[in-house]
């Protein structure tokens, strides 16, 4: 990389941006320090005086890695963009040796033994004690191998509680950010979107104690017991939600989620798509791809094709995408539009592209034409073949439901006269929460904050009361020893076998 010292302003983005402290400024102006720069082009996107100038040739003493698109060219003692990689006596070589398990078993951490893994009874039907410092409605007592283990279990009622809704689309829904609503109560957000998947979350304690809280805890409450609920996003679609099936979007029930970003599925599929065409565009609203430049395009044998698209480019063949309602979530309803010019002093006449999405349930084909100008054709067989091997390696869309919530509040006192040593149990794995008996993942840091995915717990399980909070079936299991060391109600407790499980269940 180097500097064009008359349109550099010194404005110090490449310093701030740049992965490997490469660039200082001096007298105002970017320098380079070209025994760290790793040609990674961060500082290209950064400047926005277009000041970088690009080094086409790779030095003499650098080394290129290939392991990932960006292919840094790596000095001698310098690190790549990651800093992953480095080079010595002239070779790449990872900074950090491989690990085996023992390298990392103390940082894990022991998992709880198995004798407490599993609840002696669950809290679905238990009730709940009022005040919480009475003992628990059940605590229950029974022997697991040469042990004694305890299990207490409460329907807690809990107003730090939401649902995390995963909805496998790539269709855009709505903004992140954008308010959720059942009529015109909003009742939650749009979250930062996962792999090929939308992401909502309903509810939080800031949203059940205000003006809709009702309308916010049976939104929770219905998506945790899998029933179907209508929402609207706003400025966007209207989505039915229910855990374990499909979405409906604005009214078409959602078949498919997409394989993978553009890049991967030209990374799956490229040979196939070098029989298909002399050019693929896989749209995509994260990352677009384009065969010819992608390095799984050039492994599988395609030559460059003078294609140019719309949207701007990341690394070699991946194209940042948009959102809209167009193919792939993008805002490309036309696929042709997608293509900005076809430079023929590097395309030919009679080149064919494809143009498809990352679930392959949309495709054109197109033939260039000498003057560069692109011709909508049938798609051939070995077209259909391609978009038939995407379409048959994506998953069913689903939707998923995660209810959160953090018991770490005055329901302890049902548990035990010193809560923090019930939180203090929970993270060490001496004591094991599970929810209607399903495992749950525990947060790390204080208070016992919790997730569980909502279909391994029995549907209708969770409840909601006016106060308002959600309702959800907690149970802690322990040896006998630990309840006893963490201060439980000891006296309480009775033996399984005196435990009444069809009363309880009535109740
Ligand atoms: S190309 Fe990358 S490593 Fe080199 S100066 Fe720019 S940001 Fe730093
Ligand atoms: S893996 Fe790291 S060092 Fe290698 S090219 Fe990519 S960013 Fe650079």
């Amino acid at each position: 990389m180097r500097v064009d010292l008359d349109v550099c302003i010194g404005c110090g983005f490449c310093v701030r941006d740049c992965p490997v402290e490469a660039v200082r400024l001096s007298s105002k102006k970017a320098v380079i320090d070209t025994g760290k720069c790793t040609n990674c082009k961060v500082c290209v996107r950064s400047c926005g005086e277009g000041a970088m100038i690009v080094e086409e040739h790779c030095p003499e003493n650098a080394l290129e890695c290939t392991a990932c698109p960006i292919r840094c060219w790596i000095q001698p003692g310098a690190l790549g963009a990651c800093h992953r990689y480095t080079q010595t006596e002239g070779c790449l070589e990872r900074t950090t040796p491989l690990h085996s398990f023992e390298d990392v078993r103390e940082i894990v951490g022991p998992e709880p033994r198995w004798e407490i893994m599993e609840p002696v009874i669950t809290a679905i039907g238990s009730g709940t004690t009022y005040p919480c410092c009475k003992p628990a409605p059940h605590i229950v007592s029974d022997q697991r191998g040469d042990i004694d283990v305890v299990t207490v279990v409460t329907e807690v009622p809990l107003s730090y509680s939401s649902v995390i809704v995963k909805v496998d689309t790539d269709i855009g829904i709505g903004e992140e950010g954008a308010g959720i609503f059942i009529g015109k109560r909003q009742v939650g957000m749009v979250e930062t979107e996962q792999y090929g998947s939308k992401m909502l979350h309903v509810g939080g304690v800031n949203r059940l104690t205000g003006e809709h809280g009702f309308a916010v805890a049976r939104a929770i409450t219905d998506i945790a017991n899998r029933k179907p609920v209508k929402l609207k996003i706003e400025n966007g679609s209207r989505i039915t939600v229910q855990a374990g099936k499909p979405p409906v979007i604005d009214g078409t029930r959602v078949a498919k989620m997409r394989v993978g970003c553009g890049s991967a599925a030209l990374g799956i599929f490229a040979p196939l798509f070098k029989e298909a065409a002399d050019e693929v565009i896989v749209l995509d609203a994260h990352v677009t791809g384009l065969m010819s430049e992608h390095v799984a395009g050039s492994y599988a044998g395609a030559r460059p094709t003078g294609v140019n698209l719309i949207f701007s480019q990341s690394t070699p063949g991946r194209y940042f995408g948009d959102h809209g309602e167009g193919w792939g979530g993008t805002s490309i309803t036309d696929p042709v539009d997608i293509i900005e010019s076809v430079d023929m002093n590097i395309g030919w006449a009679g080149m064919k592209i494809l143009i498809t999405e990352t679930t392959g349930q949309n495709g054109a084909m197109f033939l260039v034409e000498e003057s560069g100008i692109v011709r909508k054709i049938p798609l051939t067989g070995k077209a259909k073949e391609a978009l038939e091997a995407i379409e048959s390696s994506c998953e069913p869309s689903l939707v998923s439901a995660i209810y959160t919530a953090g018991s770490g509040g005055s329901a302890r006192a049902g548990v035990t006269r010193f809560p923090i040593r019930l939180t203090q149990a929970v993270h060490a794995g001496k004591a094991h929460l599970t929810v209607g008996g399903s495992p749950v993942f525990v947060m790390p840091g204080g208070g016992i904050s919790f997730m569980v995915d909502v279909e391994r717990v029995k549907a209708g399980s969770f409840y909601w009361t006016p106060t308002p909070a959600t309702i959800c079936p907690v149970e802690y299991t322990m040896e006998k020893g630990e309840y006893e060391r963490i201060g439980g109600h000891v006296a309480a407790m009775k033996p399984f076998n005196v435990v009444n499980i069809s009363t309880r269940s009535g109740g």
